[in-house]
C-alpha cells in the first residue's frame, strides 16, 4: 500500500455488527460449561498422593513422633513409667520406646521421682547434655512440687527449680493412662510450635 493511498474497508458497519454478533453466539453456545481446572493433566493417582502442608506442620508431626526419654528416674514413680513402657500401655505406639542411656541422644525428661539437692546437680548435668531441642514432664507430685517430702531440708521442691518444665503429670503416683495423657499434651504442645529456621545464604 503506497503511502497517501485511502485505506478501503471490505465490510460495511452492519455486515461488522453482524459478524460480531455470530461470533459472540457462537462463543456463548460453545461454553455452556465451566473449563476444566489446568491440574487434570495431573494423574488420578498423583492427585490422590499430594498434601499440601507447612514446615511447621512436618516438623511439628516428626519432632512429637519421635521423642527419645533420658533415662532418669530417682524414686518410686519410675514403676508407673516402666509399665507404661511395657506391653500393656505400649509407649511405641508412639515412636518413644526408646529409653536413652546417652542424654545426647535424648530430647525428652521424665521426671520419675524424687530428686534431693545432692542429686540435683547430677540430673541438671543430664538435662543440660540433652539435644536441643528438649522438653521435660515433671510427674508425680514430688516432680512437681517435692510431694510429701517437700519439707525435707534435703528434696528439692520441684524440678522447676532446677529446669524448666513444659508437662506436670498430677498423682503420688501418676497410673500409666495419666502419664499417657501428659505425653499426648507434649505432643499438641510440639506440634503446634513455631519452627525458626534459618536458611543459609547460597
Ligand atoms: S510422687 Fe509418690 S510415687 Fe512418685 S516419687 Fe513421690 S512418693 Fe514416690
Amino acid at each position: 500500500m503506497e503511502v497517501g493511498e485511502p485505506r478501503k474497508y471490505i465490510y460495511s458497519d452492519v455486515e461488522l455488527d453482524q459478524h460480531e454478533g455470530q461470533e459472540i453466539a457462537e462463543l456463548m453456545a460453545s461454553s455452556q460449561q465451566p473449563l476444566p481446572d489446568p491440574d487434570r493433566w495431573l494423574d488420578e493417582d498423583i492427585h490422590r498422593n499430594i498434601m499440601l502442608t507447612t514446615v511447621d506442620a512436618v516438623i511439628g508431626w516428626a519432632r512429637s513422633s519421635s521423642l527419645w526419654p533420658a533415662i532418669c528416674f530417682p524414686a518410686c514413680c519410675a514403676f508407673e513409667l516402666i509399665a507404661a513402657n511395657a506391653s500393656r500401655f505400649d509407649l511405641s505406639r508412639f515412636g518413644m520406646e526408646i529409653l536413652r542411656a546417652s542424654p545426647r541422644q535424648a530430647d525428652l525428661m521424665i521426671t520419675a521421682g524424687t530428686l534431693t539437692w545432692k542429686m540435683a546437680p547430677q540430673v541438671r548435668r543430664i538435662y543440660h547434655q540433652m539435644a536441643e531441642p528438649k522438653w521435660v514432664i515433671a510427674m508425680g507430685a514430688c516432680g512437681i512440687s517435692g510431694g510429701i517430702f517437700r519439707s525435707s531440708y534435703n528434696v528439692v521442691p520441684g524440678y522447676n527449680r532446677i529446669m524448666p518444665v513444659d508437662v506436670y503429670v498430677p498423682g503420688c503416683p501418676p497410673r500409666p493412662e495419666a502419664l499417657i495423657y501428659g505425653i499426648r499434651m507434649l505432643h499438641r504442645k510440639i506440634a503446634q510450635a513455631h519452627t525458626d529456621i534459618k536458611l543459609q545464604p547460597m
